[in-house]
């Protein structure tokens, strides 16, 4: 039974949460941060690219003691056929840096790391604690939490709610909605073991140089999506994820297409021999920010995934959960120290400082990201990739025939399937739907 009192209640010991927490910790608030995993990143997915100025700016000298895996230098782009693929790689010396811009992850070892720093800061963090319910007043002002332990209520000045794209707090106190199935991905990944070696040369890496893959086509059979590889010190993160609308129309499933990608002719060389110790499942919101709800009210913000503040088609959420989770501990703690009390009005700030940052001038560039990841998906995930490997296959097969034969049939072929005009049709539609 807990009987203080807090200042503020984090909800979650995701990303957010913990960015959240040790915002407010360190700046000497009282917090309780509550997770209901057995241990702060038990519960969570990531692929995982850590993009390190969001933590710097939280943990400034993490690089020391966080458990990195990799300093990514090297980014490909891959544009897939059911046999073949076509690539963009971008490896630059400009990353080779000391402080990397990037580096990979595992989430379940970070996570512990993060949340040891919010607790060498002052906050009361408790595991395997799951808040069943939100606590209002009688004039609707959220003055606390209910858990599962006992039904242990909880006080404070201010609930942060950190609970991840599909926490069940929001929606059941009337905060936000349930994410519409075509605001979310489904996301299925795998971990592949292999001595560290055999993925240096694999990769073509050296030390703790690390590359990532992502990869569009007909790996997710017409649906929107993408695959991954990122590769970590002694394993490879591989994954595919498509919106659960696509799913549920499509009738596909996650773990079909994941073995797919695997026995691809250009992956399953890469993870060859390799032990998978972990399967995880997890959603993305990918509303964009049409699809963001109210971010604050009275005694209550929503910070990272819950508040669907994440940038699908740049692949980033950690760094707009962190993000969202230190602005909220600033704005509180800014109102804290005003002596205010934590009502809607004075937690606008919040909302301020978000709109003025990246996270929400990036999705508002975005304004309709399901339309957008919607335009004309089985031409961009299917026709495109066919036609672009056969375009390949056409210039750099010699075989006798003139290139001029072969270069009209290439054109031939576009023309036959009216993609030309198609072309210019879809290049519009994205352009409609961009903006
Ligand atoms: C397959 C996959 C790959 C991804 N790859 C990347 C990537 O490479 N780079 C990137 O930046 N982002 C990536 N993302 C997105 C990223 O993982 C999220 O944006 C980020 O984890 C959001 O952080 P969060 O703190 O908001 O939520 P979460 O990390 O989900 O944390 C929420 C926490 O709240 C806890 N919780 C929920 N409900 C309760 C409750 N009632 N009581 C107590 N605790 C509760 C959960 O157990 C969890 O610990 C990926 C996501 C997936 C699924």
């Amino acid at each position: 039974m807990i009987e203080e009192r807090f200042d503020a209640i984090v909800i979650g010991a995701g990303m957010a949460g913990n960015a959240a927490a040790h915002t407010m910790a360190s700046r000497g608030l009282k917090v309780l941060q509550l997770e209901r995993g057995e241990y702060p990143g038990s519960k969570n997915v990531q692929g995982a690219i850590l993009y390190a100025d969001m933590l710097e700016k939280i943990a400034p000298d993490f690089r020391e003691e966080a458990p990195l895996e990799r300093r990514l230098i090297e980014q490909r782009f891959w544009m897939m056929t059911d046999r073949s693929h076509t690539g963009m790689h971008h490896r630059s010396d400009e990353f080779n840096e000391e402080k990397a811009n990037r580096y990979t992850i595992i989430r379940s070892q970070f996570d512990r790391w993060f949340s040891k720093e919010v607790q060498a800061k002052g906050a009361l963090v408790i595991c395997e604690t799951t808040v069943t319910e939100l606590i209002s007043d009688a004039y609707g002002k959220v003055v606390g939490v209910r858990t599962d332990r006992d039904h242990d209520t909880i006080f404070a000045d201010v609930v942060v709610l950190a609970e991840g794209v599909n926490g069940l707090l929001g929606p059941r106190a009337g905060l936000r909605q349930t994410p519409k199935p075509d605001h979310v991905a489904l996301a299925v990944k795998e971990m592949h073991f292999l001595p560290q070696e055999t993925i240096d040369a694999r990769f073509n890496l050296k030390g703790d140089e690390g590359v990532v893959i992502e990869a569009v086509g007909s790996i997710s059979k017409g649906m929107t999506g993408m695959g991954f590889i990122y590769t970590n010190k002694e394993s490879i993160s591989l994954g595919i994820g498509c919106l659960v609308s696509d799913f549920a129309e499509n009738g596909q499933t996650p773990y079909g297409l994941l073995e797919a990608f695997k026995k691809h002719p250009s992956v399953a060389p890469l993870i060859q021999g390799s032990e998978v110790k972990e399967y995880a499942a997890h959603l993305i919101p990918e509303g964009g920010y049409k699809a963001i709800p109210e971010l604050f009210g009275d005694g209550w913000v929503v910070v990272g995934d819950a508040a669907q503040l994440n940038n699908a088609i740049h692949r980033e959420g950690s760094n707009l959960a962190m993000t969202s989770g230190r602005m909220a501990g600033e704005a509180i703690f800014q109102v804290k120290s005003r002596k205010d009390p934590m009502t809607k009005q004075n937690l606008a700030l919040y909302k301020k400082m978000l709109d003025d940052s990246f996270v929400i001038k990036d999705l508002k560039k975005y304004k309709d990201m399901p339309a957008l990841l919607h335009t004309n998906s089985k031409n961009f995930f299917m026709t495109y990739p066919q036609l672009v490997s056969s375009a390949m296959d056409n210039f750099l097969r010699v075989d006798g025939k003139p290139k001029v034969e072969k270069e009209n049939a290439s054109i031939r072929s576009f023309v036959k399937r009216r993609t030309l005009r198609g072309l210019f049709g879809d290049a519009f539609k994205l352009a409609r739907a961009w903006r």
